[in-house]
């Protein structure tokens, strides 16, 4: 294998070792895909490294770049992949649907979309039986929203200040943070003070956080609102824990106006959070609608939304349709991902790693004044750098620094906050306890060598 070796004087850091040869590569290197991608690519400005990573192969938790190198993927194409890259079993499901039929659309039967619907709609708790296929996360919750707007009669929304639920026309609205935001008409849409315990103006004291929702309701509209959405751990945002026992109230006081509850389970899906399989039962709630998309295809663009059988009824007024949501090579896919986290036990493997992650994170903490904050759940956790930890005020040009250090090192890790200066680790969930004692080891030398 091509481990990484650095020379720390004293210490060497290296990748845990993983027998895996990657292919000899014979395409376009990263300028020439550089140069293609500026002239031809929208968002081409949006690449995360000084020198463009070009990266060829995946392996489990492990990428390969053009070079052969390898890195630990301590991101997992954006909290994305879930059992692995190119995970033997999602693979195989995949191919062997491709071979038989790859498209025909829900006009007609397939067992792959009733299998997987019902294997989903399995591990829901309460009334949430009926499932709906989409593409992605932002075109889940555009669905979420028309449910629930058609369901009440209302418009209003309200969601969570520094969300982030999508960069469609609409779903735009509902994320807040200024740096994913256009100035475009959003409709109504109301954004909460977030219960965040480490800035949040209330610390972790929820009824204050959920004071603050009655007031949108009492003082921004009519006394009714469509509905209320929030992620349980907001990912984008710098994987931020919401204040515990603040879902249960909102649901609450939601309810009374008139509105339903829409968990978006994007990023906190599927065993990730390690103690659930959901996000939201680390609040104790059951939502009216839950959004997925990221993990549950392990890569494959599949989104979903689960519903009751009553919300679910006011689509039924009119043609609901979509080309390729629920497609059969997703479905497969997604049913593998489905059996490979229960067959494979991420759930509790995410705890187990995680709770060891946290511990070394927040060893480090003890050591390094610019660690503000160590968060998170299972394998979805954040580490917050500030230059002073009174006032809290972000470390950005650090963060950029480490960040690039890190890849050096071997590391691809998440970048978030307003700010962007939390990292996120949220790596596939077969990363091992030697990958985060990697991790560990690694920045505590990046921040040594700031
Ligand atoms: N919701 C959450 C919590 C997300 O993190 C994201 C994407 O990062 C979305 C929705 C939007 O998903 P997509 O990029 O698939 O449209």
């Amino acid at each position: 294998t091509s481990a990484t070796t650095i020379d720390n004087n004293s210490q060497k850091l290296q990748l845990p070792p993983f027998d895996y040869e990657p292919q000899p590569y014979k395409g376009p290197l990263a300028d020439e895909i550089f140069s293609k991608r500026k002239k031809f690519l929208g968002s081409s400005l949006f690449h995360y490294y000084q020198n463009p990573l070009n990266i060829v192969e995946g392996k489990m938790q492990y990428l390969f770049d053009e070079n052969g190198r390898r890195y630990l993927d301590a991101f997992a194409g954006i909290v994305t992949v879930s059992c692995g890259h190119c995970h033997p079993e999602v693979l195989n499901a995949i191919i062997e649907q491709s071979k038989l039929l790859q498209h025909a659309t829900t006009i007609y039967l397939h067992h792959a979309i009733a299998d997987f619907a019902e294997s989903l709609a399995s591990k829901m708790p309460g009334n949430l039986k009926v499932v709906y296929f989409v593409n992605s996360g932002s075109e889940a919750n555009e669905l979420a929203m028309l449910m629930a707007r058609l369901y009440t009669g209302n418009l209003g929304m309200i969601s969570l200040r520094n969300a982030y639920h999508g960069g469609s026309s609409s779903t735009i609205g509902l994320t807040a943070l200024n740096t994913w935001k256009y100035p475009i008409p959003e409709g109504e849409i109301h954004h909460a003070v977030n219960p965040d315990p480490y800035h949040g103006v209330f610390g972790s004291d929820a009824n204050s956080y959920a004071k603050d929702v009655q007031d949108h309701i009492d003082y921004g509209t009519s006394g009714k609102v469509a509905g209320f959405i929030a992620e349980t751990i907001q990912g984008v945002g710098g994987t931020v824990e919401l204040a515990p026992g603040y879902l249960k109230l909102v649901y609450d006081i939601v309810h009374k106006a008139g509105g339903v509850c829409i968990a978006d389970e994007v990023q906190t899906g599927f065993g990730r959070t390690g103690s659930h399989y959901w996000g939201f039962e680390t609040q104790g709630v059951i939502p009216d609608i839950v959004t997925m998309a990221k993990g549950i295809g392990n890569g494959l663009p599949l989104g979903a939304v689960v519903t009751t059988p009553e919300i679910a009824s006011v689509l039924a007024q009119k043609i609901q349709f979509n080309t390729f949501g629920g497609n059969p090579v997703c479905s497969a896919g997604g049913l593998a991902v489905l059996r490979v986290i229960d067959k494979e036990k991420r759930q509790s493997h995410c705890a187990d790693v995680g709770s060891h992650l946290l511990e070394g994170l927040r060893s480090l903490m003890q050591r390094h004044d610019i660690i503000g904050d160590v968060r998170g759940r299972g394998l979805m956790v954040g580490v917050e750098f500030v230059t002073d930890r009174k006032e809290k005020t972000p470390a950005k040009a650090e963060t950029a620094v480490m960040f690039e250090k890190l890849r050096e090192l071997g590391i691809l890790i998440g970048k978030g906050g307003l700010h962007g200066n939390v990292f996120r680790i949220k790596p596939p969930m077969c990363f091992s306890k030697d990958d985060a004692d990697f991790v560990v080891d690694a920045l505590d030398y990046a921040i040594s060598k700031l």
